[in-house]
């Protein structure tokens, strides 16, 4: 496997379930956060990524299972925008600890906890070495954190998203299903999104392949993976756009 191209500025979507741990499924496990807050405030310290973040909710509340229950989808998705904001604040405290400075930016406004998205703001806060926390998603129901990293990717002129998962790249069946499932080193989106293969939600690679925006698949919480998929090390599988 050859080596990819290094990253300056990034764009890190951890979902929900990266701050839980596994075996008990939802809620915040704070030495998890912990563990990735650390390797990412090293990252920014020892190579000055640029890194901006978007958090996901759902270890905590995501819209279409809550309005399966029969709640309005748009107050449902609301409090999946909420949860994000939870994770957002907790992943923040643990980075300033790990000993970055920060930012964290909602698109809902709640100045009290933080600061509004403002696009500008964001790429200078960047500019200067500080961590930049996107929480609320996109403020608009009906959209997930997938579509939001997409969105604030292409907004901050991040070179990529890095998306962490569970897995340590995109397959072409369920590895966990599948002990024959093979994975793809790369892979273009189209393929991807035709194969229905698990790498983000439909809107969101169709805003990467139509903008040229990269996704990097790999496992989070594998120690240094996330220095070595900025470092441009094949670790996990890139989606071409
Ligand atoms: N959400 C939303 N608009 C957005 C982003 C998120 O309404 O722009 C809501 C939606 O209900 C979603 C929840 O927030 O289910 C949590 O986000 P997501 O499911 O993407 O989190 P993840 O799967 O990454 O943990």
């Amino acid at each position: 496997m050859t080596n990819r191209t290094p990253y300056k500025r990034v764009l890190l979507k951890l979902s929900g379930e990266a701050f839980s741990d596994p075996k008990v499924k939802g809620g915040i496990d704070p030495s998890i956060v912990r563990q990735v807050a650390r390797e990412i405030a090293d990252l920014q310290a020892s190579d000055g990524t640029e890194i901006g973040i978007v958090v996901g909710g759902g270890n905590i509340f995501r819209g279409n299972s809550l309005s399966a229950t029969g709640m309005d989808r748009s107050s449902a998705d609301h409090m999946g925008m909420l949860a994000t904001v939870i994770n957002a604040l907790a992943l923040q405290d643990a980075l300033e600890k790990a000993g970055a400075e920060t930012r964290v930016q909602s698109a809902v406004s709640m100045q009290e906890l933080a600061e509004p998205y403002i696009r500008r703001r964001a790429m200078r806060h960047l500019e200067k070495g500080r961590v930049v926390i996107f929480a609320a998603g996109l403020g608009a129901p009906y959209f997930t954190t997938d579509t939001t990293a997409a969105q604030r990717a292409l907004e901050i002129g991040a070179e990529a998203i890095l998306k962490g998962t569970g897995v340590d790249g995109v397959y072409d069946s369920d590895p966990k299903v599948n002990p024959d499932a093979t994975r793809y080193d790369e892979i273009a989106a189209m393929s991807a999104l035709n194969q229905g293969l698990g790498v983000m939600d439909a809107t969101a690679i169709s805003l990467c392949m139509d903008n040229g925006m990269p996704i990097v698949v790999f496992e989070l919480l594998c120690e240094g993976n996330i220095r070595r998929v900025v470092r441009g090390e094949p670790v996990g599988t890139l989606v071409t756009a």
